[in-house]
């Protein structure tokens, strides 16, 4: 078999969809475990509802993801010569019609019908084509079918398929068009995407007989072979994702942008390996599975058919797993956009935007002491844009205090004041290292006949503001004797008040 070719083939149209990735993800797997060649169209026809910027999003997600393109980005906006010479081939071997029938008017004649969609109205009308859409005349009998490698063969009775428009009439293509005209020139041999996308796999048929009969197989595109041309892809459509309510993903109810994502901290290799397993896993079953092995194992005839749950708690898990694995040193470089992105920024060095600045004045940041802690907050986020939140207590003036935590462990708590009172006392002379605040502690609790967990609540309030946070010695030690005295003697007072 010759090197397979894929295409992963966006509209930019908005965010990088967590969906589009896993469809980039499935053809960028089929390449490298087939040893093919994996492309990247834009399918930029419908200007209106393209922007450049949304280019952009595809391209930096792709190379953040792991999965830049052996071939392209190929612009379909740069090629509607070739669609006006296909649709001239198609309009004279008479498989187009032209019609100027307005939606509302279709749409008021076919109310109740028993096949949805257009009646065939303009079929013998004989309009000119200039100025009219144009629509392509299916066949009134037989059936289409579609052979896909995840769901078998499709068969769609071609009585049920409308005359379709594949040209506006101003004579933009229309995607169903441009889609396969590409996908015959790039000598596509799989189209592999999504399930919502199986419909316009029989026009896409259709169009392909069409032009194959009449000889138009175009310039090849990129490394394509002319021989390959002339035959239909292989088709694999992939299983919709679907949120906890088992609903489709929908852009406006579910956090589907891998933008925002990457924006949070997920780590790429966390996200790919979580949307790999999104309707296919390799054997074994485990959850997290290195690169390669999801490289080994590959196979489109083992991709489920069913909706696969998109279940964002999972990915957060499997992501604190991946943080875990990293060695200290690539943790503490890896969280730095989101620690300290002025400086990030001002390397030149990508922060993530939307995620907002750190609570604290970006002066009182200091990359040493962060550093020291930076292997506390590794073993306890599940995503990199938590790591503030976990020191801001060390590099704000004050510690931001949860009010909550405040009454929990000091304002319904009697014995407080008195176990404040002590620590200040055993911290002024001991040791300052984590052990030995330790042990201080553990003695001041005794003497207050609390177990440690008990004894630290206060002293964890007073100084980091909060009842949980990164362990509390290591936290003391790095803060410093001075700096812990003060906020516990501030605390102190406020609790003598009230
Ligand atoms: N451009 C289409 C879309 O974004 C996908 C086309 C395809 O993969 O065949 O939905």
């Amino acid at each position: 078999m010759p090197a397979p070719r894929v295409r992963f083939a966006p509209s930019p149209t908005g965010f990088f969809h967590v969906g589009s990735g896993r469809t980039a993800l499935y053809n960028w797997l089929f390449a490298r475990r087939n040893g093919g060649v994996f492309i990247l169209r834009i399918e930029d026809t419908d200007t209106e509802r393209n922007r450049e910027e949304w280019v952009d999003g595809i391209v930096d997600a792709m190379a953040w993801l792991g999965m830049e393109p052996d071939e392209g980005p190929y612009r379909q906006s740069q090629r509607a010569a070739r669609y006006a010479e296909v649709t001239d081939t198609l309009w004279e071997g008479g498989h187009l019609y032209a019609c100027d029938c307005t939606r509302d008017a279709v749409l008021a004649r076919t109310a109740g019908n028993a096949t949805p969609g257009y009646d065939g109205f303009c079929r013998d009308r004989g309009l000119r084509r200039e100025g009219h859409a144009l629509r392509f005349r299916t066949p009134d009998e037989g059936e289409t079918e579609v052979h896909d490698v995840i769901r078998g063969t499709v068969t769609f009775r071609n009585e049920t398929m409308e005359d379709f428009v594949v040209a506006r009439s101003n004579g933009e293509p229309l995607f169903v068009l441009a889609n396969i005209v590409d996908d015959l020139d790039m000598g596509i041999t799989h189209v592999i995407r999504g399930e919502e996308l199986l419909p316009s796999a029989p026009k896409a048929i259709l169009i392909w007989h069409a032009l194959v009969a009449a000889g138009s197989v175009g310039e090849p595109v990129g490394e394509a072979g002319r021989g390959e041309a002339a035959r239909l892809p292989v088709w694999a459509h992939l299983p919709t994702l679907v949120n906890e309510q088992r609903k489709k993903l929908s852009k406006r109810r579910d956090p589907v942008a891998v933008e925002s994502y990457r924006d949070e901290g997920y780590l790429p290799e966390a996200l790919r390996n979580y949307l790999a397993l999104l309707g296919w896993s390799p054997p074994g079953g485990e959850e997290k599975v290195p690169l390669q092995v999801l490289v080994d194992n590959f196979a489109l005839e083992d991709v489920n058919h069913s909706p696969a749950f998109f279940d964002v708690k999972k990915l957060a898990h499997l992501n604190g797993e991946y943080i875990r694995d990293l060695s200290a040193d690539e943790f503490a470089e890896r969280v730095l956009p989101w620690v300290d992105p002025g400086a990030e920024r001002a390397a030149g060095r990508w922060v993530p935007e939307s995620a907002g600045a750190p609570p604290w004045p970006p002066e009182r940041f200091d990359p040493a002491v962060f550093r020291r802690l930076a292997p506390l907050v590794q073993e306890r986020v599940a995503t990199l844009g938590e790591a503030p939140g976990l020191v801001d207590f060390v590099f704000l003036e004050d510690p931001y205090v949860d009010e909550a935590s405040w009454e929990k462990a000091i304002g319904c708590d009697p014995g407080a004041v008195g176990l404040l009172d002590a620590a200040i006392h055993a911290y002024g002379h001991a040791d300052w290292t984590a052990e030995a605040l330790r042990a201080a502690t553990v003695a001041v609790g005794e003497q207050a006949g609390r177990k440690l967990a008990k004894a630290q609540a206060p002293i964890r309030v007073a100084v980091t503001g909060c009842t949980v946070g990164p362990p509390l010695f290591e936290s003391l030690e790095v803060l410093g004797r001075e700096e812990v005295l003060r906020r516990l003697r501030g605390a102190l007072e406020r609790a003598r008040v009230r």
